[in-house]
């Protein structure tokens, strides 16, 4: 056995779970280390406090008086909370979280110092960001970015730093991370959402979008994970061995937590209350070493920061409990890969969940308007929701028979499928006095008000209705949520828009009736989307098939998904709603398009070098035991030695085989890529690794984990996956 392997396997015999004392009560901690409603009573003052409460909720300005007041009272609590440093924490289109810290402490001349934190400094800084991906838009502008306070999302202490969320903009106004298009789509979605429930109830001043997400992730020995090459450079397997008891019994899934998994999970629990991240549900998933951690959902821009800050939370637990965790959406071949279902709903300043069915008819009817309105802004924008969650990593997963496929769906139940299907049937114009009663008191009324038990599951649909929110599940676990949030705020802004504009027009220009317009609007909504909606097995070749016949897009690379992120319906869609400019939109292309390029780059030399400096070596000198075998027994029994070495002979010649065609597989790998390399376009680049380069390594790793069954346990290299998975 490698001295690596048989370290790191060593290591994690020592291992003892590490118990960490949770504190009696949750509630008690929760959001202590949140600049939130109480701290803010306790720090600001009066004018203060106010000013920020309406910029929280009504995003009013806070002007530079104020937030000297504020940023001083900030200070101050993050001081008496152990707090010596503040950043503006912020998102670039890296995905990940970007934070520079600066220290209060300032010095005032005579040796003297004091701490110091101005509201210049909490509202507005200049990082040196020329290092984040930007997609050309500073070249084009030679402008420099900053960023700027959201308080929308509260300042929180992470370790010893005041965290302040901030947006990352350029100086010509171009956003230059994740959460300025979220903040926009929420601001349009806010509007047009709440123009149309004022149909239902005058009181609706203000609307937001609700998310929960779940996240999904592995837990892998420390020692064990950074044995490997290929998991510490791409954060998954690029080869190894099915385990021969891998996940078909099933016997994980909702299992009892392996202990030392279930303390990380405590002490990650613990440091998300202290954050005011509101985990509740942790449980084991379907495939060994698999858990998820979901939360109360929240309002989308918060949850977006909780789910961020949350992946950077885990990595830094999990060190302390010697694991490494994996949050790549395929880290392991034959098991299942990870997801981040984003569940989504919208909630009104009245505290009614929109996508909730009501007792009353009327609510029903409120229901209905915001549930098919949904269905026809993903009919429409189908193909946009699929870019939206496209990535290297995710392409291992979609239509990998355990996730939704590539193509996008709707699942209702058969239960509101059966009430789309009535509403169908509405007279065209005006409903007659028995028609509106039988729709009212039947159709619209027999919705029940909790479906949630009964939305059958169909876990194969990528966006499906759970009873009060929409499920959008073919979100990678990598991913910022900002991204597909964006999308569906977006879609759902527009096509509320649309529909308000519709209703109106029936009502001012056919004198109907609010309630006439709405169903008649609706009937045809339900007509024209009714080729997204899906009930049936999402994994089935068949429903590949009927897809096409619908006219659905299958778009199974994350080159070819990519491309409707710049089609000329969706830069009309984000323009028409102010959400980003052409520029932009490009920009965000161009670095998810480089980025894939970069992972299938990367992926592709670790796997070159695995094969050929630790795989090909290792077959050789099994082969070469192999080899003095039969030369021994030869020596022994003179000609006699080919019938006693048969076998041998025979390893011999397939070790052989295996070798040449990993060898041969990399030598054409590479020319690929170089060919890849000069191509002009990073487009063309994309399309080459993915069609060119990408296909070798399935090539390749089948003949490597081929080796690892044939050569001898003792002398392979690299931590097998039976090793890895099935912690105790
Ligand atoms: P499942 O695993 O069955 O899908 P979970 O209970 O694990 O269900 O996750 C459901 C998620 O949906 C939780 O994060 C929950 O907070 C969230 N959720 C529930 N209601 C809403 C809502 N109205 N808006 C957004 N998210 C919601
Ligand atoms: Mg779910």
């Amino acid at each position: 056995m490698s001295t690596l392997r048989f370290q790191a396997i060593k290591e994690t015999f020592g291992r003892k779970p590490i118990i960490v004392n949770e504190p009696e009560r949750r509630s008690e901690i929760f959001g202590k280390n949140v600049f939130n409603e109480t701290a803010m009573r306790q720090y600001l003052t009066k004018d203060s406090f106010k000013s920020v409460m309406d910029a929280t909720v009504n995003g009013s300005k806070i002007d530079r008086n104020i937030a000297d007041h504020v940023s001083t009272g900030m200070k101050d609590w993050a001081i008496t909370r152990g707090a010596t440093h503040y950043t503006h924490w912020f998102q670039p289109l890296t995905g990940s979280t970007a934070e520079k810290h600066d220290a209060f402490f300032e010095t005032v001349g005579d040796g003297l110092a004091i701490e110091k934190f101005e509201g210049g400094q909490l509202v507005q800084q200049e990082p040196d960001a020329s290092s984040f991906p930007n997609g050309g838009i500073r070249n084009t502008f030679e402008a420099r970015g900053y960023t700027a306070w959201d308080p929308t999302s509260p300042a929180f202490i992470y370790g010893t730093t005041l965290c302040i969320p901030t947006v990352f903009v350029a100086y010509t106004g171009e956003a230059l991370d994740n959460k300025t298009p979220l903040l926009r789509s929420l601001q349009v979605l806010d509007t047009a959402a709440t123009a149309v429930a004022k149909y239902f109830d005058k009181n609706v001043t203000k609307t937001i979008a609700t998310l929960g997400w779940e996240q999904e992730y592995f837990l892998i020995d420390k020692a064990l994970a950074s044995s490997r090459q290929d998991i510490s450079l791409t954060g998954r397997t690029l080869l190894g061995h099915s385990s021969a008891k891998g996940q078909q019994l099933d016997d994980h899934y909702f299992g009892s937590i392996p202990s030392r998994a279930l303390d990380y999970m405590r002490d990650l629990e613990t440091e998300c209350m202290y954050l005011g991240i509101p985990v509740k549900t942790r449980h084991n998933e379907v495939a060994p070493n698999q858990f998820e951690l979901a939360p109360i959902f929240e309002e989308a821009n918060l949850a977006v920061d909780h789910n961020s800050l949350l992946m950077d939370v885990m990595e830094k637990v999990a060190d302390r409990h010697h694991f490494k965790v994996l949050f790549h959406e395929k880290p392991f071949a034959g098991v299942n890969g990870s997801g981040k279902h984003n569940n989504w709903s919208l909630s009104t300043n009245t505290g009614i969940n929109l996508l909730s069915p009501g007792k009353t008819p009327k609510r029903s009817l409120q229901f209905l308007t915001f549930f098919v309105n949904t269905i026809k802004a993903v009919n429409e924008h189908e193909e946009l929701l699929r870019a939206a969650i496209a990535s290297a990593n995710n392409d291992h997963r979609l239509g990998a028979n355990e996730a939704p496929p590539a193509i996008i769906s709707v699942f209702i139940g058969s239960q509101l499928t059966k009430t789309l299907d009535e509403l169908e049937k509405v007279t065209n114009g005006k409903l007659s006095p028995e028609e509106k009663t039988e729709l009212k008191l039947n159709v619209v009324g027999k919705i029940p008000e909790i479906l949630l038990d009964n939305t059958d599951r169909n876990r194969t649909s990528p966006f499906a209705f759970t009873g009060n929110k929409f499920e959008f599940r073919a979100v990678g676990s990598t991913a910022n949520c900002a991204n597909p949030m964006t999308v569906l705020n977006a879609i759902v802004a527009k096509q509320l828009i649309e529909f308000k504009k519709s209703v109106d027009a029936l009502i001012v220009d056919k004198k109907m009736k609010k309630d006439d317009a709405i169903f008649n609007i609706l009937r045809e909504y339900i007509k024209d989307s009714k080729r997204i909606r899906f009930e049936g097995d999402g994994y089935g070749e068949a429903w590949e098939k009927e897809a096409k016949k619908r006219g659905l897009s299958n778009n199974k690379s994350t080159p070819e998904a990519l491309k409707a992120k710049v089609s000329k319906k969706t830069i009309a869609l984000y323009e028409d709603l102010n959400i980003m400019s052409k520029v932009e939109i490009e920009a965000r292309y161009e670095i998810k398009v480089e980025e894939y390029v970069m992972r299938i780059q990367i992926e592709s030399r670790v796997l070159g070098d695995i094969a050929r400096n630790h795989v090909i070596p290792t077959a050789i000198k099994y082969q070469n035991i192999l080899i003095e075998n039969v030369q021994g027994l030869k020596v022994i029994y003179g000609e006699d030695f080919r019938k006693l070495a048969k076998e041998q002979m025979e390893l011999i010649e397939q070790i052989s085989e295996h070798i040449a065609k990993i060898n041969r597989g990399i030598t054409n790998m590479i020319n690929e890529r170089k060919k890849a390399n000069v191509l002009e376009s990073t487009e063309k680049r994309a399309a080459a690794y993915c069609d060119k380069v990408k296909p070798y390594f399935e090539e390749i790793r089948y003949h490597c984990d081929k080796l690892e069954l044939l050569v001898d346990d003792e002398l392979w290299p690299l931590t097998k996956y039976r090793e890895m998975l099935f912690l105790k």
